[in-house]
């Protein structure tokens, strides 16, 4: 069996920033090799993995490999280099953060973000937002000439790196738990349906570019023309100081969490309906995510074609979008084994 820490770890470690999921493409289809009956990689990058049912019953599963990152812009005369981000951050949280450059050659050269130090600041910019447009990385080198010979060039991807770890009894931390939590969810559920007697068909599509728009998805959804589907997400834990409980969509340690609407997507009540049955006949702990907030791959897989019928299901995370984010191993497990369940019972879902 996959161990969850090690499966979190080894995916939140590898880099894949929109547009360039290849190594977390790779990592991710030797892990489900055995337990794919096929596996293929789309024009997109997307990989679609097959789980035979008894039945031609198509139900797609979702998840994201693309994690927020920057991409390098432009390189300076003294060796400082400008980024952009790709993906939504929030400049309050980047300062000083630690950044890796993938080379082409793969290569990677790491750097801090630099930022002007507070006792040169004028008055009052202390209380500003320094934006991402008036922030450098700084890789040690004291040149244009000296970057290029790092192998760093206009255009590589970067991506924040802090290795995965875990803290407290069941919390882990890490980088891109958004959404390598919902790719680590599908192989789980890919893994724990080994050799069981399912009625549905499974595509399991790990997709790209969700964070530029939904694009990966979009496409693969139209290729499988699933009779139903399931996003698989990080989203956002807010059980925390400052945020009054109404405002919270999820917490951590309550379970999975059950999407009924977000910002771009009301769920059918029939599909939140079966997931909580399926979550109440397992024994299985669940909470509700109502706040309208944000969106996920689900927004374009049920409009796909003549429209799918969908839902969304996940590992609830504090602080996605930024540095580190932090979920709970007994969420993750959670999660999957509510899954599992669920494909089991997919085609029975009326
Ligand atoms: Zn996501």
């Amino acid at each position: 069996m996959l161990d969850s820490y090690a499966l979190l770890e080894r995916l939140c470690n590898t880099p894949g920033i929109p547009g360039f999921e290849d190594e977390v493409r790779e990592v991710i289809a030797e892990i489900v090799k055995p337990f794919a009956d096929a596996m293929r990689v789309d024009a997109l990058g997307n990989l679609i993995v097959t789980r035979r049912g008894r039945s031609p019953f198509r139900l797609m599963l979702d998840a994201h490999m693309d994690e927020i990152g920057f991409m390098v812009q432009y390189i300076d005369e003294q060796g400082f280099i400008r980024f952009t981000p790709m993906g939504g951050w929030d400049p309050r949280l980047l300062l000083s953060h630690l950044l890796t450059i993938l080379t082409r050659d793969r290569q990677r050269v790491e750097g801090v973000i630099g930022t002007v130090p507070p006792h040169i600041l004028k008055p009052g910019d202390r209380e500003k937002v320094v934006q991402v447009e008036e922030m450098f990385l700084d890789v040690g080198a004291t040149s244009r000439q000296e970057v290029a010979e790092m192998g760093v060039r206009v255009g590589d991807p970067i991506v924040i790196h802090y290795p995965f770890r875990r803290i407290g009894k069941d919390t882990v931390m890490g980088k891109a738990l958004d959404d390598r939590a919902g790719c680590a969810v599908m192989i789980k559920t890919l893994e724990a349906l080994q050799g069981a007697d399912v009625d549905a068909t499974i595509y399991a599509a790990f997709v790209v570019s969700e964070e530029r728009g939904l694009i990966g998805a979009r496409t693969a959804a139209f290729q499988i023309e699933p009779d139903m589907a399931i996003a698989l997400e990080g989203t956002v834990g807010a059980d925390m100081p400052g945020v009054p409980a109404p405002r919270q969509p999820t917490g951590l340690g309550k379970g999975p969490a059950i999407t009924v609407a977000d910002g771009g997507f009301i769920v059918p009540r029939r599909m939140v309906q079966a997931l909580e049955g399926t979550a109440e006949r397992e024994g299985i702990p669940y909470q509700i995510k109502v706040p309208p907030y944000g969106g996920t791959d689900a927004s374009a897989i049920h409009q796909s074609r003549g429209g799918v019928f969908s839902g969304v299901v996940s590992v609830p995370c504090r602080y996605i979008h930024s540095p580190l984010s932090t979920c709970r191993l007994s969420d993750f497990d959670n999660t999957w084994k509510l899954l599992a369940a669920f494909c089991k019972a997919a085609t029975t879902v009326k």
